[in-house]
């Protein structure tokens, strides 16, 4: 990786992996892109920054060409809440999006990050040890568009050498930027209204466990992969990776550790609790350890820690 292009870098990972990049790689070196953003957005500021619609060839071509970019990271999509309320948008945005990138990497020959989901698996799929290759019947449109997402990675591997890697993320929690509209929203949510008014409604039933993780662990899994070495990748499209399994219900009583008086209501949306009680618990990540020595660092108390910190820095700074 020496220029690399992020795409959908104002979003909830992009804009920790891209500073995460442009620390690592040389800000110069790390070009961002974005799409519907405000002009005062801190990385819209920042240099190199290109607007960029994923679903426009042309642009991207232009793009990759003018900073002869070598690995592209693509983040852009339309998540599982929105994209049940918007399924032919999510299709456009999702897959030809991404068909858009993979072309163009076979033409620049560029590396393709991919980031796939708990959301590629359904309700046939085991939902406690869930395999690295098992069913993958998702009843979602997004789930639908990261199926065949990860199949199209694999294809452009196969049959024209594009190097595609891939990561199925669970939920991710994180400070920085707020969640762009997936049913594990509530795991952010929770704590800006935990330190802003210590109550919070939440829209997932107390018991509804899913598969988590924490922002950083995610950043360094997408950053690992993609530096490790070609020849020891099986599964390129994509990993399971794992670090945590908890129920709003546990992540409420963690919090309350620290903050004692907060309080938890459970007001269930129909809409998100379906899409929920058809992802994994938990996944089996063992392809990830063993093929490029993935290991999560954050654990449920850690990062409920960390989180209350950020997220008190960030509502009460000055
Ligand atoms: P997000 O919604 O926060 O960010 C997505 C970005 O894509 C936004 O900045 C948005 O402006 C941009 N975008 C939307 N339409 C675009 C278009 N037509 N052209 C260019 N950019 C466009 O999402 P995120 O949480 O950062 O997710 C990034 C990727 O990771 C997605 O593929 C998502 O499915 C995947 N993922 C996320 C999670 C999670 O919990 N956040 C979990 C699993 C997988």
């Amino acid at each position: 990786m020496n220029k690399i292009l992020v795409i959908g870098a104002t979003g909830q990972i992009g804009v920790e992996l891209t500073a995460a990049l442009r620390s690592r790689y040389g800000a110069d070196n790390v070009v961002a892109t974005g799409f519907n953003q405000s002009p005062g957005d801190a990385l819209v500021k920042s240099d190199p920054y290109c607007h960029l619609d994923v679903r426009n060839a042309a642009a991207l071509d232009r793009i990759v060409e003018e900073y002869r970019c070598d690995t592209i990271f693509h983040l852009a999509a339309l998540l599982s809440a929105v994209a049940e309320e918007k399924p032919q948008l999510a299709w456009d945005i999702n897959m030809n999006g991404l068909i858009h990138v993979l072309e163009t990497a076979r033409m620049h020959r560029c590396a393709v990050f991919f980031p796939s989901s708990i959301g590629a698996f359904g309700p046939e799929t085991p939902a406690l040890d869930t395999p690295q290759v098992t069913v993958q019947r998702p009843t979602t449109l997004y789930g639908i568009t990261k199926v065949a997402g990860e199949l199209l990675c694999d294809y452009y591997c196969h049959r024209f050498g594009v190097d595609t890697r891939g990561l199925r993320y669970p939920g991710l929690v994180s400070s920085k930027a707020l969640p762009g509209g997936g049913t594990t929203d509530y795991a952010v949510d929770i704590f800006y209204a935990a330190v802003a008014s210590q109550h919070y409604d939440c829209y997932l039933r107390a018991d509804t466990r899913l598969d988590m993780m924490y922002m950083p662990d995610a950043i360094r899994a997408a950053v690992r992969l993609m530096e490790a070495d070609g020849s020891a990748l099986r599964h390129r499209n994509a990993y399971n990776v794992t670090a945590m399994s908890f129920t709003p219900e546990q992540l409420a009583a963690e919090i309350q550790k620290h903050i004692p008086g907060f309080r938890i209501r459970y007001k269930v949306d129909p809409a998100r609790q379906a899409i929920a009680d058809s992802w994994p618990r938990h996944m089996n990540d063992e392809a990830a350890r063993v093929e490029w020595g993935w290991r999560a660092e954050y654990d449920l108390p850690v990062m409920v820690k960390d989180m209350l910190e950020q997220i008190e820095l960030k509502l009460h700074k000055g």
